[in-house]
């Protein structure tokens, strides 16, 4: 006996979609997001996104150590490296997080 018919629903959310602009998309798993939401579809997102963000800010810090350990010691070719490997994760970094907008404003 055949009772398992889910309930089709019609795309009604998908047909009120806008285009005039791209869909804003979900800077941790990639999915659609709503444009009043900062950056994550979720707070699960948004919590994954902050720990990303402080796991690329402390690998950028161990780079930069090393940076000033390779120049204390002299040895410049491999500073340069590294500097290298640090404008390389920067832009990453960049590319990857939206940059803060600035509100201008005074209040009071
Ligand atoms: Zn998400």
């Amino acid at each position: 006996m055949p009772a398992d018919s889910a309930p089709e629903v019609p795309p009604e959310a998908e047909r009120a979609g806008v285009v005039a602009f791209p869909q804003p998309v979900c800077a941790a798993c990639g999915g659609p997001r709503e444009p009043q939401k900062r950056e994550a579809c979720s707070d699960r997102c948004r919590a994954a996104l902050s720990r990303r963000r402080r796991a690329e800010a402390e690998t950028t810090r161990q780079q930069q150590t090393e940076t000033e350990l390779a120049v204390s010691r002299g040895d410049l070719k491999d500073a340069q490296a590294v500097l290298e490997a640090i404008s390389w994760l920067a832009n990453i970094t960049l590319t990857r997080l939206d940059a803060p907008s600035s509100k201008g404003g005074h209040n009071g």
